[in-house]
């Protein structure tokens, strides 16, 4: 550690001046000693708006991390304990979603105040749970928290007229992390809160003691009990959390893999589920940025936290001419860093959380060195377990490490960093999306050209172009990839907690419903398919499969009979499988132009397809007449509605713009609406044509490449939109169809890793099955639960929901000034 000051050099002025040595700074911990001495250093769940003996009596201990000491035993929860809390938040959900917006704004204004009021308690005992410095938690993140209830109360006081036609999800479920344990609390609770929703709230093993402070600050508040209930525990306690029936949304932050974890456990039971996850973030410097700010830069992005950030700045990425002299003044600036007491004002660094994040630190830089990467550490650093108390890591840079190594890949949630060179910003750009992670991304360069060219191309959901590690209430924070899915502050946020009425309004698919249940014998596949081109009427008239902006046949040359509502034999339809499926999204990944093009010229193309629609109206027409057995009428109006519905996203295409959060720095903070990428669709029996087209359409306006997987039973109206699709001017594999058992070919889509994101409108089995079978690449999903829209009403079948889910969005924060 760095702390050690000779007493005889801080004798005298003289001496100081000499030595320049820090003396200690402390920070008092008394008023955080007092408030644990006043709860006996022993606490309960808060559930129902008093705190409350665990079920089965059991408590472990929390400890600081920065000498091992005690500093309360708190509760161990079970299942009775979570289903307690769960009944306390079903119990206050309905009057505290009946209170009027504008009392729910007073009660979240009442929880900032609050903080503010104790932000010195909050602050310290923050720092003695996790061993990260008082300069951080006062600085950041009570602040932050502050900053987050304040934004709040102003969705809560909006929320009628800026979130029309939604409501709050209903009770939820929060599991956070250790890391910034107050801050993740703010980030969960206060959107939910906003939104009309009640919590259970689990915080970590590790940092119990912000969250158990700050609901008793809530009671204080006048929250009303059972609106924030908080359950202390570890991961069973968290699992217990997620699994419980009553819930209508989970939200986690923590690692990857109990993200996937939570993904299994929430499938199919209609949970609303956003995780945010861990990162590998690129911190990349061009040659001509400037080199100290960029050093400075660095700081903040990995020794923040003592790196102990999800999305720490973690890859160090440098243009090779530079490189040398990056790293000069890195590691002349890495002699000056301060690691030691979290409550000393004057350290940077404070101690890892506990022994085993500490071995797994010790482990992965162990292994980077033995893998040949250099290894710096500043010369005052001990080697951890060097007799030192606390659990310490000093700032460690590991030079020259392989693009594909361990060290580069994995995250380490530690303060080391590794550092890579690149050539040029096509090479930058390669080197930061090499990662299964996106979370975030810093781009350092005095070229707004050239930060604004780079930003929309790396694969992450927040950019900061000149700074690093900023966060602001007012907006988004999540991730692509395996950072997992959703949102966490501004307005895309509050989306999290919401459900449109619409959605709440529909019902399960009855007894007559068309949904294919799967197996093939619901298409008349009997022993599993005919020979391509066995015909009742002897004429090859099997259609192809759409993939590449081809007509292709199917891999295993199967074809099944497609048969009218009336029992008619109206053709044959091809039987994909999973190679097909496979074909159709190398299609879609090659497909990339479609989602460079501008917004007019999508709008252009979904604009052509309409008119070349209507142009075979009556042909359309005919054959869902045939196919379903609708009234002529009805045929025709689902036919005008498809073409109506093309128009519509044609309109949106140039109009479902980004916006510019107005946080509270010198900023522009860019939030871009930008689209997935390859997102599969599957759709349902019923209106074959419109609800392709209803599904298709958003996508596609937003700039997707989309796998379809069209009605299973009566797929040819979407085979005869191929020579639509092939006069309309779309570019190859921006739509690829596949026909055949559509939940098979789905369980292929969801599990694919190039499949970014995935809607499916089927059965509840189907839609199960997406959620459970994309947990492991954890591709954002939307699925229907079995349950049935009407795709001719305007409300559930077209507008800003169908947008918002075919985008995600990407926060770039660029500065501005001298
Ligand atoms: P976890 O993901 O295990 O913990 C996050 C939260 O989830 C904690 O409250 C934890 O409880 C709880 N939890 C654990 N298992 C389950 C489960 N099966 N179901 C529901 N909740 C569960 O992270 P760790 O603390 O174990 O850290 C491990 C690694 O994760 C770190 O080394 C780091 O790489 C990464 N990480 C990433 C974070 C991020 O912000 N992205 C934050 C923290 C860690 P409890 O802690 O009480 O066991």
């Amino acid at each position: 550690m760095s702390t050690t000051t000779d007493p005889s050099a801080s004798d005298s002025v003289k001496g100081i001046f000499e030595t320049m040595d820090y003396g200690p700074a402390p920070e008092s911990d008394q008023q955080a000693q007092a408030w644990l001495e006043r709860h006996g250093r022993t606490f309960g769940h808060v559930i129902g708006g008093r705190f409350v003996e665990p079920a089965a009596g059991e408590r472990f201990a929390t400890v600081h991390p920065g000498d091992g000491r005690e500093l309360a035993r708190v509760a161990q929860g079970d299942e009775a304990d979570v289903d307690a809390a769960v009944r306390a938040a079903q119990e206050a959900l309905p009057a505290w979603r009946a209170l009027p917006p504008h009392q729910r704004a007073r009660h979240l204004y009442a929880l900032a105040r609050h903080v503010q009021k104790h932000a010195r308690l909050l602050a310290v005992l923050e720092a003695l749970d996790n061993g990260k410095t008082i300069r951080e938690t006062r600085d950041i993140d009570v602040p932050l928290v502050a900053r987050h209830f304040t934004h709040h109360a102003g969705w809560a006081q909006l929320l009628e007229s800026e979130f029309a036609g939604y409501r709050g999800v209903g009770v939820c479920g929060q599991v956070i992390p250790w890391n910034f344990p107050l801050l993740m609390l703010a980030w969960k609770v206060a959107p939910a809160l906003a939104a009309g929703n009640t919590v259970v709230l689990k915080p970590a093993e590790f940092t119990p003691l912000s969250a158990l402070a700050f609901a008793e600050l809530a009671l204080e508040a006048g929250l009303p009990p059972g609106v924030l209930n908080v359950v202390t525990g570890d991961g069973r306690t968290g699992a217990a959390l997620v699994a419980h029936p009553g819930l209508a949304k989970v939200a986690f932050t923590g690692s990857t893999e109990v993200g996937r974890q939570i993904r299994q456990a929430t499938a199919g039971r209609g949970v609303k589920l956003s995780l945010e996850l861990g990162g590998k973030s690129p911190f990349i410097v061009f040659d001509d940025a400037d080199l100290d700010s960029a050093v400075e830069g660095v700081v903040d992005a990995i020794w923040f936290n003592q790196g102990e950030v999800c999305c720490a700045g973690s890859r160090l990425l440098v243009q090779e001419s530079v490189a040398a002299a990056m790293e000069d003044k890195l590691r002349a600036r890495m002699e000056t860093l301060r690691e030691g007491p979290s409550l000393d004002k004057a350290m940077d660094i404070g101690a890892i959380i506990a022994p085993v994040q500490l071995d797994k630190i010790t482990r992965l830089v162990e292994q980077c060195r033995a893998e040949g990467g250099r290894c710096y550490q500043p010369s005052w650093a001990a080697r951890p377990g060097d007799g030192e108390a606390g659990l310490y890591f000093p700032p460690t840079l590991l030079a020259d490490v392989a693009p594909a190594s361990t060290a580069a890949q994995e995250e380490i949630f530690g303060p080391v960093i590794v550092s890579m060179t690149f050539r040029t910003p096509e090479e930058a750009v390669a080197l930061a999306n090499d990662t299964r992670y996106g979370l975030a991304a810093s781009v350092w360069t005095e070229n707004v050209n050239l930060a604004l060219d780079v930003a929309p191309k790396l694969e992450a959901g927040v950019v900061w172009v000149n700074c690093t590690n900023v966060f602001d209430a007012a907006s988004g924070f999540g991730g692509y990839r395996e950072s997992g899915f959703g949102r966490e502050g501004g307005r895309e946020g509050m989306f999290e907690y919401l459900v449109p009425e619409w959605e709440v309004e529909l019902e399960p698919y009855g007894e007559d419903a068309l949904v294919d249940p799967a197996g093939g014998d619901a298409l008349g596949l009997g022993g599993g398919g005919a020979e391509r081109g066995e015909s009742a009427s002897g004429i090859d008239r099997t259609a192809k499969l759409y993939i590449g902006g081809k007509q292709a046949r199917p891999d295993g040359h199967y074809a099944y009979p497609v048969i009218g509502a009336d029992g008619a034999h109206l053709g044959e339809a091809p039987l994909g499988n999973r190679k097909d499926v496979r074909d159709a999204v190398e299609a879609a990944r090659k497909g990339g132009a479609w989602s460079k093009a501008t917004a007019h010229t999508r709008a252009q193309v979904l604009y052509y397809l309409a008119e070349n629609l209507d142009a075979r109206a009556r042909e359309f027409g005919e054959r869902l007449r045939s196919l379903t057995g609708a009234s002529s009428e009805d045929a025709g109006r689902e036919v005008t509605t498809a073409v109506r519905r093309l128009f519509s996203y044609a309109a949106w295409a140039d109009k479902y713009d980004g916006a510019v959060h107005a946080t509270p720095y010198r900023n522009v903070t860019l939030a871009m609406n930008e689209p997935w990428g390859v997102l599969a669709l599957a759709c349902p029996d019923e209106a074959p044509l419109l609800a392709l087209v209803s599904l298709t359409a958003p996508a596609l306006a937003m700039g997707n490449r989309v796998v379809a997987l069209p009605s299973p039973r009566w797929p040819l109206a979407a085979t005869d939109l191929y020579q639509v699709l092939d006069t309309s001017d779309l570019p190859p594999g921006a739509l690829n169809i596949v026909t055949g058992v559509r939940d098979e070919l789905a369980e292929v889509l969801a599990r694919h890793a190039d499949v970014a994101a995935m809607w499916y409108v089927g059965g509840a089995e189907g839609s199960a099955m997406v959620e459970r079978e994309s947990a492991d690449n954890l591709k954002s999903t939307w699925v229907n639960h079995g349950k049935r829209r009407d795709w001719f009403d305007a409300r559930q079948g077209e507008g800003r929901d169908y947008l918002r889910h075919a985008t995600r969005v990407k926060n770039i924060w660029v500065p501005y000034g001298e």
